[in-house]
């Protein structure tokens, strides 16, 4: 039997960047606000300390501060056909754990997408008719446009202190910068990184052929920044161990430097760590929720905490299992073609080139998760489609994420695979390497879904998130063309070896891939086809708030998070502005 616990005004179910955004805004508008995180507390001071946390067998390969896969996983499938097995090892993607969430060990690559992924469907029928949209997809837009996303894409950027170069201020382009980029109302509040000499090497190789080369937009920041919440970040020291790990010099905006202190520093935000959600409590009607109940892990007790407005904060993977087991909103069944919760599964399709000089030294051990420069030029509908086969497309850049001493062994095709040569050419290349990578957008079809899975359970005795995915024909395609763009760019820079590489065969859970799961719980102007509103209310509990990646309707040719973040930052302004004005539904 549950303990029931006093009412606040609003519970987060997890706290990494949406929770901790929420918690920010609600408690700075007067409500008391809880947050249930499952994981461990955690702190610059106390858990991200020199010299235990570039620690690489502890954090990338033993994934200490991600999801503890013992307790909870997803299983897996390709297709219908295939009964889905546990994921009981981490590869394709890393969900996050403990306080702040994956926004802790993120490497901080912060984009807006394009005013075109917002509309593709409509966009995409305008410029080439119904015969370009994938077969089988159900692309749709998002039901909200970029121009009413971009005052929070801005708050999220001032938030967390993003270095970059805007490419289009108020509409004028401006050279250096992304000019494909929707128009910002202002420059990014600190200036970019240094180029790596990679980076800088694919900047005048691209230059060359006629492409537009800008810094990465990075939440590793260029100098130190005190935000508007009056919270003080570092500057990055180029350390590499960024990706996989907590920053030791605050110089990575994570939720736990940044939203958190504010929430907390109010004194109407209470954080309940080793709080493992379970189910959100709904009233006879079924169209409001009571409560959220959870059980801490610490006692092994449950708890019923009830309130007024429950946000599910729980990343792509936790909102979409969480309306399943709460019975929120119907299941999508794909054969029927009916249901919405668990619709518009999809992921990040990529493509990309390695290089292989004799004659360059790169110093491949510094970098940060998101130092780089990219190009636009073929990402979204930046470029003309007709005759391709495929629509969008990726950004396509060269980083230095730092290349770490065990996991790093890049060696071009033909070394053996052990021995002597093997060490020789690990030697010579460790130093004298690096990727182009295409960061390519992913389509929604009917078959790629998310459900629960009949047969496995997790430790508390609830089914486990089915996932079936694989990669769509779009996808194949975009990806292989997007290999051939990295490969004229590549060899540009005369390497004396270079290796592209598309995508083919199918969809596999094991090389790691990208943490940007994505849809499941999609945004829409239409309840028989998503799950939440334009302001991420449920359609069917006008209480309870679904937000993250959960709400993508398909997913863009970047990294999610700037679009999480101003997402989260639009939810709680409607929640302020209007929901509490008049509770109910907003649309
Ligand atoms: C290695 C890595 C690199 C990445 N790099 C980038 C990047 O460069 N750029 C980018 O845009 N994105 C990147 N991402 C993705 C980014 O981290 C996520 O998009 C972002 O953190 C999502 O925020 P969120 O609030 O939705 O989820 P999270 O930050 O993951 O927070 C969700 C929280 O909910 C908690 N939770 C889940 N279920 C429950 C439950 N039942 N009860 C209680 N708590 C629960 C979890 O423990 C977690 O703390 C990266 C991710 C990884 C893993
Ligand atoms: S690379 Fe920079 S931001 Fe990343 S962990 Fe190191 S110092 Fe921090």
């Amino acid at each position: 039997m549950a303990t029931r616990l006093k009412p606040v005004d609003a519970v987060m179910i997890g706290v990494g960047w949406t929770g901790g955004i929420l918690a920010k805004e609600l408690t700075a508008a007067g409500l008391s606000v809880v947050g249930l995180e499952r994981g461990e507390p955690r702190s610059t001071e106390g858990s991200f300390v020199m010299p235990s946390i570039h620690d690489e067998l502890r954090y990338a390969l033993r994934y200490e501060l991600m999801q503890d896969l013992s307790r909870e996983t997803i299983t897996f499938r390709n297709n219908l056909n295939q009964t889905a097995r546990p994921m009981r090892q981490y590869g394709s993607f890393l969900p996050g754990e403990g306080l702040g969430g994956a926004g802790v060990h993120w490497n901080g690559q912060t984009w807006r997408f394009l005013p075109y992924d917002f509309e593709i469907k409509s966009r995409t029928l305008a410029r080439y008719g119904q015969q370009a949209l994938p077969p089988n997809s159900l692309i749709q837009d998002w039901g909200i446009t970029y121009d009413e996303l971009e005052p929070y894409y801005d708050q999220f950027e001032y938030t967390c202190g993003i270095s970059g170069k805007a490419g289009n201020l108020g509409g004028q382009k401006i050279a250096g910068g992304n000019v494909f980029e929707g128009a910002r109302a202002r420059e990014y509040p600190t200036p970019p990184l240094k180029p790596t000499y990679a980076a800088w090497l694919f900047e005048q190789a691209a230059k060359e052929l006629g492409y537009h080369p800008f810094p990465r937009p990075s939440a590793t920041l260029s100098q130190s920044y005190t935000n508007p919440d009056g919270q003080t970040l570092g500057a990055c020291i180029y350390c590499g161990f960024c990706e996989r790990f907590g920053c030791e010099v605050n110089a990575k905006a994570s939720p736990h430097i940044t939203v958190i202190p504010v929430a907390l520093r109010s004194g109407r935000f209470e954080l309940r760590t080793r709080a493992n959600v379970l189910r959100i409590n709904l009233d006879s009607s079924r169209k409001r929720a009571l409560s959220v109940t959870y059980l801490d892990l610490k006692s092994g007790q449950e708890f019923e905490q009830p309130a007024e407005i429950i946000c599910l904060t729980s990343y792509t993977l936790g909102n979409v299992r969480l309306l399943l087991l709460s019975g929120i909103g119907q299941p999508y069944d794909p054969v029927k073609g009916e249901g919405v919760v668990g619709r518009n599964y999809t992921y990040q399709a990529s493509a990309g080139a390695t290089l292989f000089f004799d004659d360059k030294i790169f110093n491949s051990f510094m970098g940060t998760g998101s130092v780089g420069v990219a190009i636009d030029d073929f990402n979204g509908d930046n470029f003309d489609h007709t005759g391709l086969g495929f629509i969008h497309g990726a950004s396509i850049t060269v980083g230095n994420t730092g290349a770490r001493p065990i996991q790093s062994r890049p060696v071009p095709p033909g070394t053996p695979r052990w021995g002597s040569a093997w060490k020789k050419a690990v030697a010579q290349y460790y130093n004298r390497s690096f990727g182009i990578g295409a960061q390519g957008a992913d389509m929604a079809y009917r078959e790629h879904y998310l459900d629960l899975d009949p047969v496995y359970r997790d430790a508390y005795g609830l089914p486990l998130l089915r996932m079936t995915y694989d990669w769509g024909p779009n996808e194949i395609k975009a990806s292989q063309y997007l290999a051939g763009v990295c490969e004229k760019i590549g060899r540009a820079m005369n390497p004396k070896t270079l290796v592209a590489r598309g995508l083919s065969g199918h969809y596999s859970i094991v090389p790691y891939q990208s943490t940007h799961n994505c849809g499941g719980a999609i945004m829409g102007t239409d309840p028989k086809n998503s799950v939440v509103n334009k302001y991420l209310q449920s359609w069917d509990v006008s209480n309870v708030f679904v937000v993250g990646a959960s709400a993508f309707p398909q997913n863009a040719g970047y990294n999610p998070t700037g679009t999480v973040g101003a997402l989260a930052y639009w939810t709680a302004d409607a929640i302020k502005k209007l929901y509490l004005k008049r509770p109910g539904p907003l649309v």
